[in-house]
């Protein structure tokens, strides 16, 4: 039973997912003419390597998107592991070996220990990844999580913007979590993405295997999450224990509560 689902995207875009996972992860290979990068490297239940090496001969660079433990399962079967160059990350390194702590891991959930491992570059905020003929600009988009980042790629117009935006429960309600963060990373979002631009996700789409598609979202999307963070700054919710609910649109919930709240200036 194949657990990876394999759906070549164009542009050297590959989607690699996990639709019987529960969280339903979906990690991206990038190819282009000399170089390979692989953004997230999936959970824990499968051996990712295997289907990277059946795609690609070229040298691999590895970059998750974030610490999350669902975004780092295959972490230790791999090499040449770039990672942002944020203070956040830089204080759970010691000599280039990190082992993210658990607020940023979060690996409790499924009983999972943080990994150690080995940092070949840390890649400053805005850095151009040139993989030959496309190129992706590392972008800092916390909000979901203090450390995590989307790729932009300005040739083919397309984000990768891993759990900061997919269709379906969006989670703002986890330690680390920030919805002014959220929207400040929203609003430069918008600011360079052309209408007709492709945004990719980390999670969602069918669970059903044979009918499993990459989480493909519009800056109509990201538009209406703007929406959503502007109101909930403008006219917050009375103090509530526990995770609040707040529909985004049709295709997405924003989960939050009152520690992610913290921050946001009702006057702005
Ligand atoms: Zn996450």
């Amino acid at each position: 039973m194949d657990w990876y689902k394999v759906i070549p995207m164009g542009n050297g875009i590959t989607a690699i997912g996990e639709p019987r996972y529960h969280q339903k992860n979906w990690s991206y290979l990038l190819c282009g003419s000399a170089r390979a990068l692989l953004f997230d490297t999936g959970s824990f239940y499968g051996d990712i390597t295997q289907v990277v090496s059946r795609l690609t001969d070229l040298p691999l660079t590895v970059l998750p998107s974030h610490m999350h433990y669902d975004h780092l399962g295959n972490i230790h079967r791999l090499g040449n592991i770039h990672l942002p160059d944020l203070d956040v990350l830089r204080a759970c390194a010691t000599n280039d070996q990190i082992t993210p702590n658990e607020a940023l891991f979060l690996g409790a959930t499924e009983s999972r220990d943080a990994p150690t491992f080995a940092v070949s570059r840390w890649l400053p905020i805005g850095a151009r990844i040139d993989l030959g003929n496309v190129t992706y600009d590392v972008l800092h988009t916390p909000g979901h999580s203090p450390d995590s980042v989307s790729l932009w790629c300005e040739t083919t117009q397309t984000l990768l913007a891993a759990d900061f935006l997919y269709p379906g429960s969006l989670y703002a309600q986890v330690p680390g979590s920030s919805l002014s963060d959220y929207l400040q990373s929203a609003q430069s979002l918008a600011a360079i993405l052309p209408p007709q631009a492709h945004i990719l996700g980390a999670h969602g789409g069918a669970s059903d295997f044979d009918t499993a598609t990459p989480p493909t979202l519009s800056p109509a999307d990201l538009s209406a999450l703007i929406t959503t963070l502007t109101d909930l700054r403008d006219d917050p919710p009375e103090y509530h224990d526990g995770t609040i609910t707040r529909e985004v649109s049709g295709r997405m919930t924003l989960l939050f509560n009152t520690a992610s709240m913290a921050g946001f200036d009702p006057d702005h």
